[in-house]
């Protein structure tokens, strides 16, 4: 099987992590392709995966951005579906990964002859995309692809609730190395110490800035807890919100607690962080389409408390596997961040079940084959 992934982003969020994992097992026979330079280029050169950068002035389209403006950008598309559709011959399936890689990858497709999977890592709701992005989503994937892997249920149904076709979906969610998350715990007394958190009860959150992503809510939610509680906040703005850190950075001093935030940036590797946590919150005010950091909270048997919106709801079992809280509500946060302070041996069961259930649900191994095995039906199909 020869595979041509496309994906707009330079940066590395979520869905470019996935695809690191996703395209691994073909390195030998893909070519991934990006629509703009960065730091993605780079991990995936690292990991030896072949890779071309096809502009590198990005594609402005941005998900709440109008059609028009979509228009405005035609300048760029075009000769972007040419130079795609002239690689594709060489390929036996196009994966667009991206919601900008489907808009190409669609057209490209029909040039070059080949079939399209789509990779839908968003929720296609009024809270991350205009209509128009909706609308042009949907009617390209229901054109133009032969199958859209859906990375939760969450995902699958705003994409079917938006007119998407219910038959073309599949729900995969992303695949993680469990060894990965397992070394890294080996470290955690002495990275503790080194990092000046010793007799902290710490509590991590694992994302890039940005204000859908609440990182001000936990901020709110850590005056209502005891001195003791301190939070790192591992992560950085990757898609342009400067603003929403010097606000963040405000908001700390403002709320008097310089002593107990700190701002770590992006981290390679986020398993050595997590495991100087003694608990890990997800905030996010709008649903999270999958939640990798969910998982990988888990994976690094640590406690989890998640927003309880879309894919979270998923991963987390309340009281069971973790703990759900109502978005953006911060005294139900702290509360549950209360219970992991006053009961660490409650907290620590419920993540060694959440890390027994993680590694049997999202074991790579199962997701590689299961992807390999999709793929393989939709070539020999076409
Ligand atoms: N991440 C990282 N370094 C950081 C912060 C986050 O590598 O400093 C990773 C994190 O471990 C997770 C991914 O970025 O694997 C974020 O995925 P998620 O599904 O949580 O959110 P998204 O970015 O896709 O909205």
């Amino acid at each position: 099987m020869k595979i041509l992934f496309l994906d707009q982003s330079g940066q590395i969020g979520g869905a470019e992590l996935c695809l690191v994992d996703i395209a691994r097992p073909f390195r030998d026979n893909c070519l991934i392709c990006l629509f703009a330079d960065g730091p993605f280029r780079k991990l995936l050169e690292e990991k030896k995966i072949p890779v071309r950068v096809l502009a590198n002035r990005s594609i402005r389209v941005r998900k709440q951005s109008s059609l028009m403006q979509g228009i405005g950008s035609i300048g760029v598309f075009t000769p972007m579906v040419a130079k795609v559709a002239e690689i594709a011959w060489e390929y036996d399936l196009i994966y667009a990964n991206t919601q900008k890689a489907l808009v190409i990858g669609a057209i490209a497709s029909l040039v070059a002859r080949r079939p399209l999977v789509y990779h839908l890592h968003d929720i296609l709701s009024a809270e991350h995309f205009s209509t128009a992005n909706r609308r042009l989503a949907v009617t390209l994937a229901n054109r133009f692809a032969s199958l859209v892997i859906a990375n939760s249920k969450a995902t699958q149904t705003a994409f079917i609730e938006a007119g998407g076709r219910p038959e073309l979906t599949e729900v995969v969610h992303n695949g993680f190395d469990p060894a990965i998350y397992h070394i890294q715990i080996q470290n955690s007394p002495q990275t503790k110490q080194h990092l000046g958190l010793e007799r902290r009860f710490v509590v991590g959150h694992f994302s890039r800035l940005s204000p859908w992503k609440g990182q001000h809510i936990l901020l709110e939610a850590l005056t209502h807890c005891p001195d003791e509680v301190t939070a790192i906040l591992v992560g950085d703005a990757l898609f342009g919100e400067k603003q929403y850190v010097e606000q963040l950075h405000q908001k700390v001093v403002e709320l008097g607690l310089s002593k107990r935030v700190q701002f770590f940036g992006f981290r390679g590797e986020v398993a050595p962080l997590m495991a100087v946590c003694d608990l890990i919150v997800h905030t996010s005010i709008a649903p999270e389409p999958f939640g990798r950091v969910i998982v990988e909270a888990m994976l690094c048997g640590r406690p989890v408390v998640a927003a309880a919106a879309g894919g979270a709801l998923e991963l987390i079992e309340s009281g069971k596997t973790g703990w759900l809280v109502e978005p953006e509500n911060i005294e139900e946060l702290a509360d549950a961040i209360a219970i992991c302070y006053h009961n660490p041996m409650l907290a620590k069961n419920i993540a060694q079940q959440a890390q027994k259930q993680a590694i049997e649900r999202f074991h790579l191994a199962a997701i590689e084959q299961k992807m390999t095995q999709l793929l393989r039906q939709v070539i020999d199909f076409h």
